[in-house]
């Protein structure tokens, strides 16, 4: 188990991350999704990840270092509702380069607001992943705002909506970044995959 990740690296350009020497795992989410909160859960460290902020600042990748261990790679989310072309053209390039260049990515966990139906924008995102073979894993993030049955029903709704996408439905983790609901489970699954 992770006692603290500490920051490694920031970069604008997937080609400059660092050589991939340990195994990574990348968060990604639409903006306000609570990314920031469940990688500082995570990383027992609560000013490792910065919120999101607002739209159309520099959109970094940000690698952390679990204790020698491996890497939590913070990637920019999306769905800001006022971007401009421009701005979604270079997050597209940006994510698109880092999620099919990284032989050290062992999973892209993919973070899903457990409050709402399912989501067009995640469901876009997660087919282009399923296209290009990259391997997700579904977080759904904020499970202290409802009750145990209303996130079962969401969370089935959403592996409904996307058995489409796969031909198996995806590994997924519940959490709470505020009661830390599923944080051993999500290290565990991480701590296992590194070592494989
Ligand atoms: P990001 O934009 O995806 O990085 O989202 P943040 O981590 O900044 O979270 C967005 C908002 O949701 C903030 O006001 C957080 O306090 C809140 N939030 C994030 N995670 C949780 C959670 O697990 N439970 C609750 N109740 N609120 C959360």
């Amino acid at each position: 188990m992770i006692k603290k990740a500490t920051f490694l690296t920031s970069n604008s350009d997937f080609r400059n991350c660092p050589d991939p020497t340990k195994p990574e795992f990348a968060f990604i989410g639409r903006s306000n999704v609570g990314k920031s909160s469940l990688i500082n859960m995570l990383a027992n460290n609560k000013n490792l990840a910065k919120t999101s902020g607002k739209p159309g600042k520099t959109q970094l990748i940000n690698h952390f270092d679990a204790e020698g261990k491996w890497w939590i790679v913070d990637l920019p989310g999306y769905g800001f509702a006022q971007v401009s072309k421009s701005i979604k053209a270079d997050w597209e390039k940006m994510i698109k380069g880092y999620l099919t260049s990284r032989p050290n990515l062992k999973a892209t966990f993919v973070l899903i607001d457990s409050r709402l139906d399912p989501q067009k924008r995640d469901l876009d995102f997660i087919l282009w992943c399923a296209q290009n073979g990259v391997p997700i894993v579904l977080v759904f993030t904020k499970a202290d705002k409802l009750s145990v049955s209303k996130v079962k029903g969401n969370v089935n709704k959403f592996l409904a909506a996307s058995q489409v996408i796969f031909e198996e439905p995806p590994l997924y983790f519940v959490t709470s970044s505020t009661t830390a609901v599923g944080r051993e489970e999500l290290v565990g699954f991480m701590e296992e995959v590194a070592e494989e």
